[in-house]
């Protein structure tokens, strides 16, 4: 008689808690948003994690057009003309 071995047993468990994502898809805003001064304000980026791919939206839940992930890097691609958004920001870091 052998012993079941499941996802239950000791053996072989992994920390399964927070999977460490360490490559980012970078999404832009889908609808600039409004500049309290008129116009619109710069396009943010925004980090995009596997679930967000599908749906089209950022960790922060904005909606987001995907950028070219061999283009573009999440958060090294952040500047001035492309403010990083600081939600998605905080949940990456
Ligand atoms: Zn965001």
């Amino acid at each position: 008689m052998s012993t079941v071995e499941g996802p239950w047993s000791a053996a072989g468990r992994r920390p399964a808690a927070s999977p460490r994502q360490d490559r980012w898809t970078v999404g832009v805003d889908a609808a600039a948003p409004r500049s309290p001064w008129g116009g619109t304000a710069p396009s943010r980026l925004h980090a995009v994690g596997d679930a967000g791919l599908v749906a089209g939206r950022a960790l922060c839940l904005a909606p987001v057009t995907l950028l070219d992930p061999a283009l573009w890097v999440w958060p090294d691609d952040g500047d001035e003309e492309w403010p990083l958004c600081w939600v998605c920001l905080a949940l990456t870091c």
